[in-house]
């Protein structure tokens, strides 16, 4: 029988793991380099921490479940976990992603895989699938097109891709297709059972869910691809170490009660931001009349804690960072402290600007993500920074 989504936050799949036989309910943490051999030829199932590390091993577990994958591996980042996954690829092979993505992906993707000889094409993939047609889409494919890469919803304008289609494209022409989860978490999105062969994780965010962390993860329904990830994450030693490992096991124990009610907040932010005058659009998949909505609530549990907005002037969205007490200016998103976000500057900074306007990412762009706080206190807020 396989457990429900919060049950599976404490235990993953059910396999409950008593290494030392101590009933220990939280799992140890094995802070060890090294592990020693009973004799030539035998080991204890554990070598070396790089290889594996029983508490990595427990966190990529429970990761897997919730993902529903047969394999998660635990990265010291987000983008550890997506350089990892570049490694899969060979100097020429061509990879299609969306124009709007983390910052730090498109960074990655520009500077140190194009230089490793990977071609890549930017493209607006809500946009392209939009109506019935997939030919936009498809006319980027090549004979060296090997990936498509996607965030869903898009960080930072909320774009929304119909994953099933996109997946659809993907295996008509024999491509891995790629979605970074990030935004929506497993608690709301689960890409592998929407065709996708490799789900992407910034566990810094919603996972750890408390900005005490750097952590990422990729999860895969191959066993093919898990056998070549295996062999990536020791050879290049990225692995997400014992403690932390340990740290993010911790936060996903509350993953569903944290989304729940941060998803909650934020429904009745957005509904604040929607009536306020200066406040030109809101971006969030959950309203109604958002090109993302029927999309997401055919291939999602929730629309997500996140929600970017766009203010009349630049000089109200420098003022409205410069009044900020209790939401706090900061990168990063999915803890249970609410921050925002100044793309433009911050995630996005080194974005080329032309890609970055084509996006709709202007200086007057901000990015909320909701945490747990209690909500009328964060409109307090709002208010204050918007009016005071
Ligand atoms: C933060 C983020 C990343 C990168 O993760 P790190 O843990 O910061 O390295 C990748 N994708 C998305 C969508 C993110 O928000």
């Amino acid at each position: 029988m396989e457990y429900g989504i919060s049950t599976k936050c404490l235990y993953g799949d059910g396999r409950r793991v008593d290494t030392d036989g101590s009933g220990a309910v939280s799992f140890p943490i094995y802070q060890t380099a090294t592990f020693a051999h009973p004799a030539v030829g035998e080991s204890t199932g554990y070598d070396y921490s790089r290889l594996q590390n029983p508490t990595r091993e427990q966190l990529e577990r429970v990761v897997a479940s919730l993902e529903k994958g047969i394999d998660a591996l635990a990265f010291s980042s987000g983008m550890a976990a997506i350089t990892a996954l570049m490694e899969i690829f060979q100097p020429g092979d061509h990879i299609i992603t969306d124009c709007d993505l983390y910052g730090g992906s498109i960074r990655l993707f520009n500077n140190i895989s194009k230089k490793n000889g990977i071609l890549f094409n930017h493209v607006n993939c809500a946009q392209l699938l939009e109506g019935e047609g997939t030919d936009g889409l498809e006319a980027l494919i090549g004979e060296s097109t090997k990936a498509i890469f996607i965030e869903t919803p898009t960080n930072p304008m909320m774009n929304v891709t119909d994953i099933c289609k996109m997946a659809g494209i993907a295996k008509k022409h024999g491509l891995l297709l790629i979605v970074d989860n990030t935004f929506l978490s497993p608690y709301f999105q689960n890409p592998l059972e929407l065709g996708a062969d490799v789900v992407v994780h910034s566990g810094t965010k919603y996972l750890g869910g408390h900005n005490d962390t750097i952590a990422g993860f990729l999860v895969t329904s191959s066993g093919e691809i898990s056998e070549k990830l295996r062999f990536i994450i020791k050879t290049v030693g990225s692995g997400l170490a014992p403690f932390d490992s340990w740290l993010i096991l911790r936060g996903i124990k509350t993953l569903a009660i944290r989304m729940e009610k941060a998803e909650k907040n934020t429904r009745q932010i957005v509904e604040w931001l929607c009536e306020q005058k200066p406040i030109v659009k809101v971006y969030y998949p959950g309203i109604a009349e958002s090109p993302g909505y029927e999309i997401t609530k055919r291939q999602a549990r929730g629309f997500g804690c996140m929600v970017t907005f766009e203010v009349e002037t630049k000089e109200l969205a420098l003022s409205i960072l410069r009044k900020v007490r209790l939401i706090q200016f900061a990168e990063s998103l999915g803890g249970v402290e609410t921050l925002i976000t100044y793309p433009i500057t911050q995630t996005h900074a080194d974005v080329p600007k032309e890609t970055l306007a084509a996006n709709g990412v202007t200086d007057k762009v901000l990015r909320l993500s909701v945490g747990i706080e209690d909500v009328e206190d964060l409109i307090k807020e709002l208010e204050r920074v918007f009016y005071e």
